[in-house]
């Protein structure tokens, strides 16, 4: 046999708070690492470019405010390519076009120096990242270069630089704005976490907090949630689930009280007469009248039996009907003959009153007999002596209305809804009928909504009450 093994995902028993946490952790570590690594690179990236462009857009400017600029006229600048120096923030030279330093803005002493394997190569670039150029700084600097021209010829140069360190704690500082920025995110993220949990699993966990409850019994929980949301609506379908299973179990109780109860009268009077004739309490000439009662008691058992059968057999195959097409009418004539002789016992006549001669219906005809069955046999229980009974059918629209009408002691106001359920019988029919057992309508009305239609009741206790059912007229009658 294949196992039907589910895949699982792989943090599926992690409770959902923690996956919570897991996914906010998750966040806020790869946003940190992003912003410390990639970000910090693309900052350096950036910062240099920034910066090799102001130092060129600097000597740029001075080369061209300050012209004429050689070895000999040096004095005349130097204030001047000083002072621009401290302003821009680095360290200014010039050098002549065959590569001798002849002006250092950050010593005196480098005059006449001259740049090492640099040149021509070195002055003829515009800008370099990190360069300490040639070992003439101790330091790694990012420089511009700017030709110094007369007359159309390149004279010397202007070389601007700043230290690289400089540059890099630069961009550490951007970062760690961002760094503080992002820690204010966290905190923000953190709450908005906290709010996805409160919304969240806050109202599930009371769900199946409250779910546990229902499930040991403890139906008087209730389960509050504020909320207006779906959750609103899972919990609204817990308590309603929960009510359902309290009038089940409720249900299942009384059920169980009242078979019990139906079982334990007739078997105690039937070993009560059977141990009494046994041990000659009771003696042979009155064995007749008590082994009639035992009698009557057994059918009362088999009968009580046979509902509990039927009812069982409408509960797990309610929807398994044998439907056909049949006159009712027909039917109902057969029943009216078969409870002639009990009616008679009571002078009591069934009076037909059908509105055609036949009406064809679609349903189960056996159960329908049974429908008929019942509630003849309390309109008749139920009737008083030397009445009539009507069962009348009419056509409404598609449908068949069938009433059975009786003038008997009615049925009370407050007990209408309830004689439908199971085991029900009235006050007085309690007295009367001993021999009901209560199911009779439990079982009509299943049949009847098995078929899909309605059954109902009108009753005024002391004058009688009449039962109506709809069917569906067969599509033969629809044709006439
Ligand atoms: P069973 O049908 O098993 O013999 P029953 O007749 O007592 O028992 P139901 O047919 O389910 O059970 O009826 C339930 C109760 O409804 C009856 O006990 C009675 O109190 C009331 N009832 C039903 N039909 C009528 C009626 N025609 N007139 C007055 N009361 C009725
Ligand atoms: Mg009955």
């Amino acid at each position: 046999m294949r196992k039907n093994k589910k895949r699982r995902f792989v943090f599926s028993h992690v409770p959902l708070a923690l996956k919570l946490v897991g996914c906010f952790l998750f966040l806020a570590i790869s946003m940190f690492l992003l912003l410390n690594t990639y970000g910090i690179r693309t900052m350096n990236t950036v910062l240099f470019q920034k910066k090799e462009d102001l130092l060129y857009d600097a000597c740029s400017h001075l080369a061209d405010s300050l012209p004429g600029i050689t070895p000999q006229n040096i004095e005349n600048f130097s204030g001047q390519l000083t002072l621009a120096a401290s302003l821009e923030g680095c360290r200014l030279w010039a050098a002549s076009a065959d590569g001798k330093i002849f002006f250092d803005s950050g010593s005196t002493k480098r005059n006449n120096y001259v740049i090492p394997d640099y040149e021509p190569d070195f002055l003829t670039k515009t800008a370099i990242d990190s360069t300490n150029i040639g070992g003439l700084i101790s330091y790694h600097a990012c420089a511009a270069i700017y030709p110094l021209t007369s007359h159309f010829e390149t004279t010397g140069y202007l070389i601007a630089f700043l230290p690289v360190r400089h540059i890099r704690e630069e961009s550490v500082a951007y970062i760690d704005i961002f760094n503080l920025c992002f820690l204010f995110y966290c905190l923000f993220l953190f709450l908005i976490f906290l709010v996805i949990y409160f919304i969240t699993v806050l109202p599930l966990k009371k769900n199946i907090r409250a779910v546990q409850s229902y499930s040991s019994g403890k139906y008087d929980v209730t389960l509050r949630l504020s909320t207006r949301d779906e959750y609103e609506e899972l919990a609204a379908s817990t308590a309603f689930l929960a009510g359902e299973l309290k009038n089940l179990e409720d249900y299942q109780k009384k059920f169980i009280a009242n078979i019990s109860h139906d079982l334990r009268s007739p078997l105690t009077s039937i070993k009560g007469y059977a141990e009494a004739m046994a041990d000659g309490t009771i003696p042979p000439e009155l064995y007749e009248k008590y082994l009639h009662i035992i009698v009557y008691e057994t059918t009362r058992l088999v009968k009580l039996s046979q509902s509990l059968l039927a009812l069982n057999s409408y509960e797990n195959h309610g929807a398994m009907l044998e439907i056909s097409v049949f006159d009712i009418n027909s039917s109902i004539r057969q029943m009216a003959l078969s409870f002639e002789g009990t009616g008679k016992q009571k002078g009591i006549q069934i009076h037909l009153v059908f509105e055609e001669p036949s009406l064809f219906v679609s349903a189960d005809m056996e159960k329908i007999e049974q429908v008929l069955y019942n509630l003849l046999d309390n309109a008749i229980k139920f009737s008083y002596e030397n009445k009539s009974i009507h069962i009348s059918t009419k056509t409404k629209g598609y449908k068949a209305i069938i009433s059975v009408k009786d003038y008997g002691i009615g049925i009370p106001k407050e007990s209408l809804q309830k004689v439908f359920d199971r085991f029900y019988k009235t006050d007085s029919s309690r007295g009367k009928d001993k021999k009901g057992t209560g199911l009779g309508l439990s079982i009509t009305k299943d049949i009847i909504t098995a078929h899909k239609e309605h059954i109902s009741v009108v009753s005024t206790p002391g004058a009688g009450t009449e039962f109506t059912f709809s069917l569906p007229i067969a599509p033969r009658n629809k044709d006439d």
